[in-house]
């Protein structure tokens, strides 16, 4: 899969607090993404995980702490341009029903980057082809199968040429047999050099792909290292529990 390397950035996250409330989520999260590089975030459910990813984009913002691409705080930045510059892709898709594969992906060209109806069409066509569905371009995502939907939702945020990527349980929602196809167009892309971030609960994927895998429990990362450290010889005792109940 081609994509725009040279714009790739490096992802910092330092000391970020959240609560919603009394409930502390993100309690000091530290995370470094080297340029082209892919982290694989893994950890028990409700240890904030997903609220990370948007603090990261600014879906949601910090109480405290400090995002950082290429060293640069994005914390001032205008929200929408920072959401163009980081693409996310959640679990439930998020495509819109009534309209066809082909506008789900230019309707963001045309808002969000201005583009023009033909300039539009030739990006989302060239995009849909990296991801294996030149051919569904006016079908409605009822029609295709959550694989390929999912396929649609990241051909959609890669259109936006962004220079981050965070995938959220992208593969949770599947078929198991429809999984395979999405995380091998995520591995394609990190190997074209996207910085990326992945929620995932495949640690195979995170064994194969991920140059860091960081483990959160509790509104931290408790551990984090080179996927072989970490699933090889694990050192904190939840780490290592939690390795036992998912491999
Ligand atoms: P994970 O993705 O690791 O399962 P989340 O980040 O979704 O964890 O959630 C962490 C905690 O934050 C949970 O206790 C959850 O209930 C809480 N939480 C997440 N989003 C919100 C929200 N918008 N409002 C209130 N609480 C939230
Ligand atoms: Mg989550």
């Amino acid at each position: 899969m081609s994509t725009n390397t040279a714009t790739s950035v490096s992802l910092g996250v330092r000391d970020v607090h959240l609560a919603f409330g009394e409930n502390r989520v993100l309690r000091g999260v530290d995370l470094d993404v080297a340029r082209g590089g892919t982290a694989c975030v893994i950890g028990p459910s409700g240890s904030g995980k997903s609220t990370l990813l948007r603090t990261i984009n600014r879906l949601i913002e910090p109480d405290r702490g400090d995002v950082l691409l290429d060293g640069r705080s994005v914390l001032r930045d205008d929200p929408d341009a920072l959401r163009q510059r980081v693409g996310m892709v959640f679990q439930q898709f998020n495509l819109f029903p009534h309209m066809t594969v082909l506008r789900n992906i230019t309707l963001a060209l045309r808002r969000l980057k201005k583009l023009s109806e033909d300039e539009a069409v030739q990006v989302a066509r060239a995009q849909l082809e990296l991801v294996g569905l030149a051919d569904k371009t006016d079908a409605r995502p009822a029609h295709l199968s959550g694989g390929q939907q999912q396929r649609v939702a990241i051909a959609r945020a890669l259109a936006l040429q962004p220079q981050v990527m965070l995938f959220d349980e992208a593969t949770s929602a599947l078929d198991p047999e429809l999984v395979k196809g999405v995380l091998g167009v995520m591995a394609d892309l990190s190997a074209a050099g996207m910085t990326m971030v992945v929620v995932t609960h495949e640690m195979g994927f995170a064994r194969e792909v991920a140059d860091t895998v960081a483990f959160m429990d509790r509104g931290v990362v408790l551990e984090a290292g080179e996927p072989a450290a970490i699933f090889e010889s694990p050192e904190h005792p939840r780490l290592r529990r939690f390795l036992s109940q998912v491999l």
